[in-house]
């Protein structure tokens, strides 16, 4: 089974991408989705994350997604702190997930999938990319944040332009160019490549 990673920058629309995925009956793995479970479950993770943020980052035993998200996109040393404990435990999840799976394929959806090394490992990685300015407009609505505060938040991942370039396959997402086609196209090649013998 291949290993696929799909990443972009804030508000591409990876997840969008990635449920089109699902509906061809491709798992995803969702990391952001299962950092916020580990960080509720494990009980590893959470004594980590009160010994180095206090007991404020966790309301009646659920992690305050809000709080903790308000402290660290201040502080970018208390941002690496809180990566080098969580992704470390989601890329170990993930690991175990994928070797669970028994599609052609499989995918890994991830924001900062290079930054975190969790593209190590895999067979190929999809990037999604969008206009910064879209980008922007979908963060504000989905989220209900200001245009500074999502700015903020890009400032924290790797550049796209820098990004897309270290993918093997693009996906535009700009709301000119139709996204299903590309999905259906990019599946129809990754079924193929999944077929055959891998070239490493
Ligand atoms: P994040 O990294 O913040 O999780 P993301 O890259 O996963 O973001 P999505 O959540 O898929 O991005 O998309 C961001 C918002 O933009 C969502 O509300 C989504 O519905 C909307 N969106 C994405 N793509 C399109 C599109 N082509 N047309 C209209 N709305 C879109």
């Amino acid at each position: 089974m291949l290993r696929i990673g799909l990443t972009g920058g804030i508000g591409s629309g990876k997840t969008t991408v990635a449920r089109i995925f699902e509906t061809l009956g491709i798992p995803v793995y969702y990391a952001d989705d299962a950092a916020k479970r580990l960080m509720n479950d494990d009980p590893e993770l959470k004594k980590a994350l009160i010994d180095l943020f206090g007991e404020s980052c966790y309301k009646d035993g659920t992690l305050n997604k809000a709080y903790l998200a308000s402290l660290v996109f201040q502080d970018p040393e208390k941002r690496e702190q809180l990566n080098q404990i969580v992704h470390p435990a989601t890329i170990a999840d993930a690991n175990v997930w994928l070797s669970k799976q028994h599609a052609a394929y499989a995918l890994r959806e991830a924001a900062l999938l290079f930054e975190s090394g969790a593209a190590e490992g895999l067979d190929y990685v999809i990037g999604v990319s969008a206009p910064v300015h879209l980008r922007i407009k979908r963060v504000m609505q989905r989220d209900n944040l200001s245009q500074e505060d999502v700015i903020k938040r890009m400032a924290t991942q790797l550049q796209d332009t820098i990004k897309l370039k270290l993918c093997d396959f693009v996906i535009v997402n700009d709301e000119r160019v139709g996204l299903l086609p590309q999905v259906l196209s990019l599946h129809d090649k990754l079924m193929q490549l999944a077929a055959q013998p891998m070239p490493h």
